[in-house]
């Protein structure tokens, strides 16, 4: 890992009166969530389309029964925990050197390291709504009802089917996160992206978005990006190292 990367970059936090954390992937496959989109990850298993938002709509109850056991195989293991690089993030926040963490990930492990302003622009696993009236649910029970046999899962006041509150495929990205994400972007002094292949929107587009605002540029993945070639910072190391170091050069 390049030190004096890590040094320059919490010298620029430590000056900035903005800055955010953007997240991908990477850092959740560090907790032992299986990746997405890599060789061997969850879409070669599992079939994208089952997924999708007009099969949720046409066929509810297969809908439900196929996730389930996508969600056996991405949190089937119960010692997943936020790792080294969710802790850090969390630190960096409490300590005012982060002011929001924006989010792909669905799995709340942001949440449970203790960061407080997460916008979450794909939703959380860990919650359904009802797509009659609207009213939430945590998913915890919802997932062991259709675990039961009840498929769909339906809300216990109006009887309507239940989604879980994450994105699907083919689903518009939740408005009122995605315009807090670009305001955030657009008012960034340093902007941090973490563990994301920034080549899928609006992961792509946000570096944009806070570069043409006047942000400073950091990326830290263990491959190259999207955005390393216009990157200020580009630090290929592995997210439960790089962050940790830079709490530590920040204290
Ligand atoms: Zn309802």
């Amino acid at each position: 890992m390049d030190a004096s990367a890590i040094n320059a970059l919490a010298a620029d936090l430590a000056e900035a009166d903005h800055a955010v954390v953007f997240t991908g992937a990477g850092v959740s496959t560090a907790s032992g969530i299986p990746d997405f989109r890599s060789e061997g990850g969850i879409w070669e298993r599992f079939d994208q389309r089952d997924f999708h938002y007009r099969r949720f709509q046409a066929e509810p109850a297969d809908f439900w029964a196929d996730r389930l056991d996508l969600q056996e195989e991405l949190y089937g293991n119960d010692e997943i925990a936020p790792n080294a690089a969710h802790e850090a993030i969390a630190d960096l926040e409490s300590t005012g050197h982060v002011d929001a963490v924006i989010t792909q990930n669905v799995d709340g492990l942001h949440d449970e390291a203790g960061s407080e302003r997460v916008i979450r622009l794909h939703g959380t696993a860990s919650r359904a709504s009802c797509q009659d009236c609207g009213e939430r649910f945590a998913a915890e029970p919802v997932t062991a009802r259709a675990a039961d046999g009840e498929l769909p899962p339906r809300c216990p006041a109006c009887d309507g089917v239940l989604k879980p509150d994450t994105v699907l495929f083919g689903e518009p990205l939740p408005t009122g996160a995605l315009q807090r994400a670009r305001q955030h972007a657009n008012d960034a002094d340093v902007f941090l992206a973490i563990g994301s292949s920034l080549t899928v929107e609006p992961a792509a587009s946000l570096p944009d978005v806070a570069q043409r605002g006047g942000a400073t540029l950091a990326v830290v993945n263990l491959e190259s990006t999207g955005a390393s070639g216009r990157a200020d910072y580009d630090v290929r190391a592995d997210v439960t190292e790089a962050l940790p170091a830079l709490r530590e050069a920040l204290s």
